[in-house]
């Protein structure tokens, strides 16, 4: 097989090519048909996570590691114990696998569990032609998707829609904000409007991501920096603000916008990994009500949820950059530098 992985934390991935892994015990050997490059990619291979005030968090990835937790593929091999798949079955694979043994991962949480074996963080993921998954329980089929857009729900479509159910209920009936038209924002506004009902607010900094997002179903697309932001969204929201901003940068300044933008008891979550830190004086919890949470990805059954969402039409799909896999370096690069205008994909 081959792969491209992080041998040196913010050095160029290096290309590997050995023999096939042999599925053990319940294990799937998937053959990668599709992988997504996902902005999370760019902080692991960058080594750290910016907490703010000169302080990094550097132990979510220990290399040699092959990165790319957003799969497609079709079983290729079964361990002897594996049940619930057959070779050549065509599955996006539910990358956010737990230790399977602890309170969370029993609670059906696996997405929480602290001892995690994610696939492309703490085992080898889809910079590859093959992956082991250690149980075809993770394998999720995918109907009639085109495949770069299928993978792209292991991780972009599973946090956005997180996300977006934090929001059921706390709408208020109006659109919602969402900060930041990345890869995971727009599937976000896409969620926004199949789960919530209506499109939402969106604010990026980035003119062209802003363009792009009218097209792909946002009501209203603003610059956080413009002074005017602010009051266009209580115009937006009938003068009130709104019941919940969505912020998937997650730096100072877009967390700020969204609690700004908030209207009494309004929920913020914060999804985004951009980093740094923020304060906001705390009276403004006991005076307006306001919540502030956090979401990552999803668990197995928001997969199944989501997947059955998508493979019945109910999501317009996102925009899709599709690249060769042996451009992955290249794409990790392009997406570090704000260069993708949707969500990159890797195909064989
Ligand atoms: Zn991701
Ligand atoms: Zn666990």
């Amino acid at each position: 097989m081959k792969s491209y992985k992080v041998v040196e934390f913010g050095k160029p991935l290096q290309k590997v090519e050995e023999a096939n892994p042999a599925p053990q015990g319940t294990e799937v050997l998937v053959r990668i048909t599709a992988a997504g490059v996902c902005h999370s990619d760019v902080h692991l291979w960058e080594g750290y996570f910016d907490m703010g005030g000169g302080n990094k968090y550097e132990k979510a990835m220990a290399p040699p590691r092959t990165m790319g937790h957003e799969i497609v593929g079709e079983v290729a091999a079964l361990g002897p114990d594996a049940k619930g798949a057959k070779v050549g079955d065509k599955a996006v694979v539910y990358p956010w696998i737990g230790c399977g043994k602890c309170w969370y991962c029993q609670a059906g949480s696996e997405h929480l569990c602290p001892t995690p074996r994610a696939l492309g963080i703490n085992k080898d993921g889809g910079f590859a032609d093959h992956v082991l998954v250690p149980h075809a329980k993770y394998l999720y089929p995918y109907g009639n998707l085109p495949v770069e857009l299928a993978c792209l729900y292991a991780c972009s479509g599973i946090t956005a829609f997180g996300a977006v159910k934090k929001a059921v209920g706390h709408d208020a009936g109006k659109p919602i904000l969402v900060i930041g038209a990345g890869g995971v924002g727009l599937m976000g506004v896409r969620f926004a409007k199949s789960v919530l009902g209506h499109e939402p607010i969106v604010a990026d900094i980035d003119e062209n991501k802003r363009k792009l997002v009218l097209e792909n179903g946002a009501c209203a697309a603003l610059d956080p920096r413009d002074k005017e932001s602010r009051k266009q969204i209580m115009d937006l929201t009938g003068g009130t603000g709104v019941g919940a901003a969505i912020d998937f940068v997650g730096a100072e300044a877009s967390a700020q916008f969204g609690v700004r933008a908030l209207g009494r008891g309004g929920r913020l979550v914060v999804v985004g990994l951009f980093g740094g830190t923020f304060s906001m004086p705390l009276p403004m919890f006991g005076l307006t009500g306001c919540q502030i949470m956090g979401s990552v990805t999803g668990s197995p059954a928001e997969m199944k949820e989501m997947m059955d969402l998508v493979t019945g039409g109910k999501v317009t799909p996102v925009p899709v950059i599709k690249r060769k896999l042996d451009e992955a370096d290249a794409t990790l690069q392009d997406l570090r530098k704000g260069l993708i205008m949707g969500c990159a994909v890797l195909v064989p």
